[in-house]
């Protein structure tokens, strides 16, 4: 997927087993937005392809289209869409109708709603609702529509489903029989969670009454019609449905899954009925079903379905051989898989492969989203809105479900471990964009990350063609290795210092001028209604008004803003460019001359601000390399407040202060034993971005404070910082590591917390200084003590 590899993976690397390199590297750069992003969540959501937007809005530009009730144009288009729905499940109008909806979730919900669970010949007669008990989340809350509905509701285990639908029936299929009730079954065609694909050759002997044993079992009425809803939102995407070798009686979908667009428009296929549609979303489906056609070459079978399934299968299948293999120095496994079939068999897998990470003591390891949000690949964790799979698959017994709900789990949240056990799963699907070098990286993550052994030396054999992948170290340092070359920064504001007397002291007084730029460091500083005084009070926007944020542009550490109170100037550095002076406030010397008010996001707040001129937006953006920058000042009359809304903020994003202890980071530092990682104990400190820092004899008291005195200040403890991925950002070159984020996540259980917040409370012992130094002592007063001054 990367524009700088292609030449590489050209002359090396097969792409796919099915489809050609050409043709890959084609398809693949319709999705050249990705840029470095190793999109791996296919089941989540499919991406849509550029062309693909430019054929919408190209139609949507050349012809009109209105109401369908009233435009009988708009009428016909959809009808012709209907039809081509159907005709990509192998069916046409004689045997189907398409029912535009807002997506699977709505057709789940209107077939269970609408379902004619009452024989209309004897109203004694009444079927069930039987479910798979590892249906999407979606399945499981029709439980509440058809409890409304009093029926008896029954779920069936993947195992007993199985085994009931696959034993031949010696019955024929009866005629419909309207003195009987009728029960409906839901089931999916492809499990959400680990793309295990369930049977749908069997609908025939369920409407032959296969499931009417099962029924009895549970006491329930077994005179009834059988209907199939079949949950195909998983499937289809990556298989092709053929409507005429299976005939279920209701079919839902999602097309966001299939085409990455329309979102918010799915469709629920079924016998004779209609509704109300929505035209414009509909009008864009003509262009999905085209441009897929015209993407995916008929490599399997003269069929885009079958090649995509192939395509896609193949990808996950050698993922799952790898992940299999995949083991530490002393052997132990290092994934655990969660999958109901061994990828021998595409009728029986989807491009889905689900599975969690152990260490070497085989303990379970947690927080892999994070390490990948790191390395730039979109995977989904945790239950996967399927928690009878999530169950099932992880072994967890509904005593352990309810003491990890307990314990605060719940679906979707960041806790991934409870007592070591994991709440959920990794998964990574794949859409039929995804090449065998998306393959590599994620495994050059895990590699890196959790295994800490070479990536292993993989043969790829192809069915078509055997080929060696190339090295997956060279993928490695191309895509991730991404450096900055840049000077020492002279560290010699605290070199020659001499120790305070105190046992506690500050140590180190940085402001960050520029929200998310580099630190600029002094020995003493006033203090300000918001903070430090000209602490984060600028801010670095893109053309559509949104803060730049370190999070997303690393290299933004690179500026180095200093300020000049002789001069009244905030002074910009960076290596390789002249230094530019900006005023400090604006109206002086004309430099705020073109100045607009303007408004900007900073953490769902609206701020407003100063822009500080074409000059300075043209220096920020050659810094960066990011073209329309602008340099914003944030304005006096902004009285942004915190959450709790007592205190002043500046942009910063959730406190005044933000303090750090040089002993706790030298504690981290000596747990970190990555050999790749050679941070000094200022370097690692940098990382955490505080504002005070602080040295102690002992680690991680800080901690447990309420308050704080430093010199002659009295600060508040606002609560711990929740770090984040920033502290993998070097903050020298910009250039984003593992750690110590990895050492973290492990000495806190997943807690990442780094650091404390404080606030400004006020000067004591009569003192009317605003200012603060290094070396001043620090004196903290604990939960419940009093204070000591
Ligand atoms: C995504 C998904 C759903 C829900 O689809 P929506 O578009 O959110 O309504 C239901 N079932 C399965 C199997 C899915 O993968």
């Amino acid at each position: 997927m990367y524009r700088h590899d292609q030449n590489h993976i050209n002359n090396m690397t097969k792409l796919s087993t099915i489809l050609d390199n050409d043709c890959m590297l084609n398809l693949v750069s319709e999705f050249s937005r990705l840029e470095e992003k190793c999109y791996l969540d296919s089941a989540g959501a499919a991406l849509y392809p550029k062309s693909l937007i430019n054929k919408i809005s190209g139609d949507l530009i050349s012809n009109v289209y209105m109401n369908p009730h009233s435009d009988q144009y708009t009428k016909d288009c959809i009808d012709q869409i209907r039809c081509l729905v159907l005709n990509h499940f192998n069916t046409d109008p004689s045997k189907y109708t398409v029912i535009f909806t807002s997506g699977t979730t709505q057709s789940l919900k209107l077939v269970t709603e609408s379902f004619q669970f009452v024989s209309t010949a004897d109203e004694n007669n009444q079927g069930s609702f039987l479910y798979l008990r590892d249906n999407h989340t979606s399945v499981i809350g029709l439980r509440e529509i058809a409890k409304e509905r009093n029926v008896d509701i029954i779920y069936i285990s993947h195992d007993d489903f199985l085994k009931t639908v696959q034993t031949p029936q010696n019955q024929k299929e009866h005629e419909f029989d309207t003195s009987r009730g009728n029960s409906l079954l839901v089931y999916p065609a492809q499990s959400n969670f680990n793309g295990y694909k369930y049977p749908l050759d069997c609908i025939q002997n369920i409407k032959c009454g296969c499931l009417n044993t099962y029924l009895k079992k549970q006491l329930c009425a077994v005179h009834t019609n059988w209907f199939v809803l079949i949950d195909a939102a998983s499937y289809v995407p990556t298989s092709n449905l053929d409507l005429s070798e299976c005939e279920p009686d209701f079919v839902c979908l999602s097309f966001y899954k299939m085409f990455g667009y329309p979102t918010g428009l799915g469709a629920l296929i079924v016998r004779n009925k209609n509704g109300t549609v929505p035209f414009l979303s509909i009008v864009a489906l003509k262009h999905c079903f085209d441009v897929l056609k015209d993407l995916i070459p008929r490599a399997i079978e003269y069929d885009v379905m079958k090649t995509i399934a192939n395509h896609t299968f193949y990808l996950a299948q050698d993922l799952y051989n790898q992940l299999c293999l995949l083991k530490h120095e002393n052997g132990v496994k290092a994934a655990v898989l969660y999958m109901d079939s061994n990828f021998n068999d595409i009728k029986k897998q989807g491009s889905i492969v689900t599975f969690n990470l152990l260490r070497k003591d085989r303990s379970y390891i947690g927080y892999a989203e994070h390490m990948a949000d790191l390395f730039n690949i979109a995977i989904r964790t945790g239950c996967l809105c399927n928690s009878g799979a999530c169950q099932r698959l992880l072994n967890i017994d509904n005593k352990e479900m309810k003491a990890m709900y307990s314990a605060g789990h719940k679906c979707g949240d960041n806790i991934d471990l409870i007592n070591g056990k994991p709440t959920g799963a990794i998964r990574v699907s794949f859409g039929y964009y995804n090449t065998f070098s998306d393959v590599d990286k994620l495994i050059a993550m895990i590699c890196k990350c959790f295994v800490k052994i070479e990536i292993p030396k993989h043969i790829r054999i192809m069915n078509m063609n055997t080929n060696v992948t190339k090295s997956n170290n060279e993928v490695f340092e191309n895509i991730y290795l991404r450096s900055i070359i840049l000077d020492e920064e002279d560290n010699n504001l605290h070199n020659e210092i001499p120790r305070s007397n105190s046992a506690m002291y500050l140590s180190e007084i940085a402001i960050f001028p520029i929200k998310s730029c580099g630190a600029f460091k002094v020995t003493a500083w006033k203090i300000g209604p918001k903070g430090f005084e000209y602490d984060r009070e600028w801010m670095i926007i893109k053309d559509n008004g949104v803060c730049l944020t370190q999070k997303n542009y690393p290299q933004m550490c690179i500026i180095r803003p200093e300020i000049n109170l002789k001069t009244k100037t905030l002074v910009l550095n960076c290596e390789g460019m002249y230094p530019l002076s900006v005023p400090l406030a604006p109206g002086v010397m004309n430099a705020y001359h073109e100045s607009t008010f303007c408004r900007s996001k900073v953490c769902t707040d609206v701020i407003k601000g100063y822009d500080c001129g074409e000059e300075a937006a043209d220096w920020v953006s050659n810094a960066l390399g990011i073209s329309y920058l602008r340099l914003i000042r944030q304005s006096f009359e902004d009285s942004r407040l915190s959450k709790a809304g007592d205190i002043q903020l500046s942009l910063s994003n959730q406190a005044q202060f933000l303090l750090v202890n040089k002993a706790t980071v030298q504690w981290l530092k000596n747990k970190i034993l990555d050999p790749l990682f050679d941070d000094d104990i200022d370097s690692l400190i940098d990382r955490f971005r505080g504002n005070l820092i602080i040295d102690t004899p002992q680690e991680l008291i800080e901690k447990e404070w309420k308050k704080v005195f430093i010199g002659d200040h009295e600060f508040r403890v606002d609560g711990q910082c929740t770090r984040c991925q920033m502290v993998c950002i070097d903050q020298k070159t910009g250039e984003k590591t593992v750690e110590p984020l990895r050492t973290i996540s492990e000495q806190f259980a997943g807690k990442l917390r780094f650091g404390i917040y404080l606030s400004y409370v006020g000067t004591v012992s009569g003192s009317n200084s605003r200012s603060i130094q290094v070396f001043s002592p620090v004196e903290p007063v604990h939960n419940q003590e009093e204070s000591p001054k």
